[in-house]
């Protein structure tokens, strides 16, 4: 008999696990479960719509579904149709791979006010999530206030300023890219915390910023140090980096703000401390910091940005799921390097935390699949058999990879011109399409 698995959730993690087990010399039937009729995950809902070659992996994750060990079922929601003790019952192996859904919060006042809308929502509405295509951003104001300086934050404030040409390659929404063409927006402002050094984003993402069509990266030169402090710690490989960002920094801050129609600043060494207005954003309150220790110190001196839409894109957290051991004041599951109990494994960003790019998800795969088959020795239990009986009980509709080709071929045919496809947003028009509705 088999070992039978269960991964929950098709994002790269997950994929990767299914990779490494069913590239294994040891039988195992391997189900990967998606709450979405879409697989993908990140890549189809995280991943920038601009940044198409990063999505290519998604290939290789095709590849991993057509394998006869491995099953998907698209449109199967863990915590809701069934619950993960039941999914425990039914198979040896439980792999939870849900990644980390859910935004931090910046902690600070006014952040409830209609107007914040976090990374998370942000993203996935551009992106064509179904659980926020009904976001509806307010774009209607000349000032936008991104909070962060990591590669989120960037893709943010890049996909605010780039034009209709700029973004009709991609496979942004025809909704987003609609409201964003259609917006008052002329001046976003990227608010890190700490200083241009401590910078997450990384450079070619940052260089980006550089050239764009209508829209001039801003900075004041003075505050850019010549190279990355020597007394600070880190590898030879940041610190090249870092000293990149510094040089590309560099570069724009001779250029002028009246160079372009729009303009993203840069503005370093301010943390936000309250969000002004009535029941909709007006503005943002900020101080200025200093570095101590690593670590943004207020100096006492504030300022103000008036603004009606305010994105933190602070970080990611998972909400967890019921019956898994969870540490919720750091948002990710409770393992001993991804065992989290009897059968039970994570992997991702719900292992260790939303950091690192796609392919650091490998490794994690991996090391998941070599536990499970250290630690099973030979299936017992009826995995994908159990699996079907219980949602065809519940009346569920599955939806098969072969059905996620179908919706494949129907996005790519209804792109735009130049796109790589135009997403089905709603579950509804996913299960129309494949049911004929
Ligand atoms: P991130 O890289 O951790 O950046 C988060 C940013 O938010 C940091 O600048 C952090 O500042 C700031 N921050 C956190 N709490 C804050 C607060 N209370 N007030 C003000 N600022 C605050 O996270 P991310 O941008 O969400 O990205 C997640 C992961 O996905 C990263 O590994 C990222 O590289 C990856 N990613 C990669 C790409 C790409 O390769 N193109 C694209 C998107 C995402 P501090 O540093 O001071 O904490």
């Amino acid at each position: 008999m088999p070992i039978s698995v269960a991964i929950v959730g098709s994002g790269p993690s997950g994929f990767y696990t299914a990779e490494a087990l069913a590239k294994s010399d040891t039988d195992c039937q391997i189900d990967i479960i998606e709450r979405l009729p879409a697989p993908h995950g990140l890549i189809r809902y995280g991943v920038a719509p601009d940044h198409q070659t990063t999505k290519n992996v998604s290939r290789a994750f095709d590849k991993t579904a057509a394998r006869d060990e491995v099953r998907f079922y698209g449109n199967v929601d863990v915590g809701g149709d069934l619950s993960l003790d039941d999914l425990r019952a039914m198979y040896d192996a439980v792999v939870i791979a849900i990644g980390s859904p859910e935004d931090n919060k910046l902690g600070i006042p006014g952040e409830d006010k209609d107007g914040v809308i976090g990374s998370a929502a942000f993203v996935g509405w551009y992106n064509g999530h179904p659980d926020f295509v009904d976001l509806d951003p307010n774009l209607d104001t000349a000032n936008v206030c991104v909070i962060g300086n990591g590669n989120v934050a960037i893709d943010i404030a890049r996909l605010l300023v780039k034009t209709r040409g700029e973004l009709s390659p991609s496979d942004i929404t025809n909704d987003a890219l609609d409201a964003i063409q259609a917006s008052s927006i002329t001046d976003v402002y990227m608010l890190g915390r700490r200083g241009p050094v401590e910078a997450k984003f990384t450079n070619v993402e940052l260089r980006e910023m550089g050239k764009l069509e209508i829209c001039v990266p801003q900075i004041d030169g003075g505050i850019i140090p010549d190279a990355v402090p020597e007394d600070m710690e880190m590898s030879d490989r940041d610190r090249r980096l870092r000293d990149k960002n510094l040089d590309t920094l560099r570069e724009f801050a001779p250029r002028a703000a009246d160079e372009l129609p729009k303009r993203v600043h840069f503005q370093f060494f301010a943390a936000p401390r309250e969000i002004l207005g009535g029941d909709k954003v007006e503005g943002i309150r900020m101080e200025r910091t200093e570095v101590v220790d690593g670590r943004a110190v207020g100096t006492g001196e504030f300022f103000e940005i008036e603004t009606s839409l305010v994105l933190p894109a602070v970080g990611y957290r998972s909400g967890g799921l019921e019956g898994l051991p969870f540490n919720d004041d750091w948002g990710v599951a409770i393992s001993d390097e991804g065992r989290a109990g009897d059968g039970l494994y994570v992997v991702g960003w719900i292992k260790r935390g939303p950091t690192g790019v796609i392919g650091t998800n490998r490794p994690d795969g991996q090391q998941a699949a070599k536990q499970i088959l250290e630690d099973i020795a030979a299936g017992s239990k009826p995995g994908r058999e159990a699996l079907e009986a219980a949602i065809a009980k519940n009346g569920g509709r599955i939806v098969s990879y072969d059905d996620w080709l179908t919706l494949d071929a129907h996005e790519k045919a209804a792109a735009r011109e130049g796109a790589p496809r135009e997403k089905l947003i709603t579950v509804a028009a996913m299960l129309g399409v494949l049911d004929g509705a």
